[in-house]
């Protein structure tokens, strides 16, 4: 049987670091990954003009050292998002222009807006990053939905709607399907609203040049051999002395592992002996959110010509966000487009070609003919990723942090825990998966350290 000091299960970001991180610490590390390649959430497909585009998470944004500190240790150049131009929302049914920073929504609407913004901003500020269960007013926040708490906030139909967008562009969810708590959480994890949402200096300021999948691809690189690809784990048997575990390329002894994987899916893992309850019912409670990306390429970005940036926000539409993606060095034009939360399991539902029409109708509807007739259309339902069931990540309903949050980072014994669901700051993004890594490296280090001492 193959021996290690340690078994990462899991090849995306979180996986990754924290297999680079013990291996400078003098480790030696074997990392299972169950796709053929590497990079999880994290992915590029070639277009027919030779140019790839992220079919993945992609942007990185102000105050996310750990990832931009990692392209820069591999050489890995970022460039800033286009967004030059006019932005587009549909209101009353209606695609209308508005420059950055003017007013989209209507006057009573934005108001509401600015108010419920700044209480949940305010309720945000007090929660703990590291425990949220036990921030004052956690147990109260954790009863109620994002939803319950919008319609007690506001009767106003347009704020409501906008809300729900938004809420759909951060989780692939709908705001029913969260507690306020979590949101509140992640509001404060990454650095709240405008950060989130924001393009220029928000969490979609840059792009990496090649794909953000580079950086997991740098970093297996730099592992060598230790990165064993097709090698999904199925079982991992547990106890003081070590691990043993089960992939689909053989047998793995190691004294600890880290599995590196979403909740949900490291709940589908076969434990052996049987994890404690409270660990496996906090997996069985963090739904991942329901997103199909699309890139459609286009002979030209003929939006530019017109004076827009390829941005549209269009609450209730099945698209309701676009951006520009054309790669820097692209003649080319490429938009790219979610489908998300319950607009995405409808569009599921729908034939290839159904959905590929009802895409390039709701482009069409932005952006005017021209968008009907594209070269190429990509498309990614990363629910039916057998090795992700779902993006952007997880999320926390109704009373699970309170009751469950614990579990979420304590080590069972000799197995701990790693993934962008368990990061306290930009929990859900590539940068909290790089921080996870970085943190299940050094409490694997420091239990390591301890034993050679006793
Ligand atoms: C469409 C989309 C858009 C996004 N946009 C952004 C964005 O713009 N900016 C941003 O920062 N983040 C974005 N994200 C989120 C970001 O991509 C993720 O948070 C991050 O990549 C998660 O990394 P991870 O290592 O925690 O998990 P993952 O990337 O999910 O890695 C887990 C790995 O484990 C593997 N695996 C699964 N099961 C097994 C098994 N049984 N055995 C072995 N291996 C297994 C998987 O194949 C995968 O490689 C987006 C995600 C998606 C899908």
């Amino acid at each position: 049987m193959e021996r290690c000091d340690v078994a990462v299960v899991g090849a995306g970001l979180a996986g990754l670091t924290t297999a680079v991180d013990l291996v400078a610490r003098g480790h030696r590390v074997v990392v299972l990954e169950a796709r053929e390649r590497v990079g999880g959430r994290t992915t590029g497909r070639v277009m027919e003009d030779g140019h790839t585009v992220e079919m993945g998470g992609q942007w990185l944004g102000p105050t996310q050292d750990e990832v931009l500190a990692l392209c820069e240790t591999y050489g890995l150049r970022t460039y800033s998002q286009y967004v030059t131009g006019d932005n587009l929302i549909v209101r009353g049914g209606t695609v209308r222009r508005y420059r950055p920073g003017e007013p989209r929504l209507s006057r009573t609407a934005a108001a509401e807006f600015v108010r419920m913004k700044a209480e949940l901003e305010s309720m945000a500020a007090a929660v703990d990053l590291e425990r949220p269960w036990e921030s004052p007013g956690a147990r109260e926040w954790d009863a109620v939905t994002l939803r319950t708490w919008l319609t007690d906030a506001t009767r106003d139909d347009e704020t409501l709607a906008f809300w729900d967008f938004l809420v759909a562009g951060l989780f692939a969810a709908e705001s029913h399907e969260l507690s306020l708590l979590h949101f509140l959480f992640y509001l404060a994890s990454g650095g709240m609203l405008e950060m989130l949402l924001g393009v220029e200096n928000g969490a979609q300021d840059r792009r990496v040049a090649g794909g953000s999948h580079r950086i997991a691809e740098a970093m297996a690189a730099s592992l060598g051999d230790a990165v064993r690809l097709s090698s999904a784990v199925r079982a991992v048997e547990h106890g003081p002395d070590g691990v043993v575990v089960h992939h689909y390329g053989g047998v793995l002894a190691a004294d600890r592992a880290v599995v590196a994987l979403p909740p949900a899916l490291a709940g589908r893992l076969r434990y052996s002996p049987a994890l404690p309850g409270a660990r496996d019912q906090l997996t069985q409670q963090v739904p991942m959110g329901s997103v199909i990306k699309i890139n459609v390429l286009y002979e030209s970005p003929f939006w530019r010509t017109s004076g827009l940036s390829g941005q549209v926000a269009a609450p209730g539409r099945p698209l309701s966000v676009t951006l520009d993606n054309t790669p820097e060095d692209s003649p080319h034009g490429v938009l790219v487009g979610f489908f998300e939360g319950a607009q995405a399991r409808s569009a599921a539902a729908l034939s290839a070609d159904a959905r590929r029409a009802l895409a390039l109708e709701c482009l069409t509807e932005y952006f005017g003919p021209r968008a009907a007739e594209p070269l190429q259309y990509l498309e990614l339902d990363w629910s039916s990723e057998e090795y992700s069931r779902g993006c952007y990540g997880g999320r926390l309903g109704t009373g699970v942090w309170t009751a469950y949050g614990p579990k979420l980072r304590e080590p069972v014994g000799v197995v701990h825990w790693a993934g962008a669901e368990t990061a306290s700051v930009w929990n859900g993004y590539m940068d909290g998966a790089v921080r996870s890594g970085r943190r299940a490296a050094q409490e694997v280090h420091a239990a390591l350290a301890s034993t050679v001492k006793h």
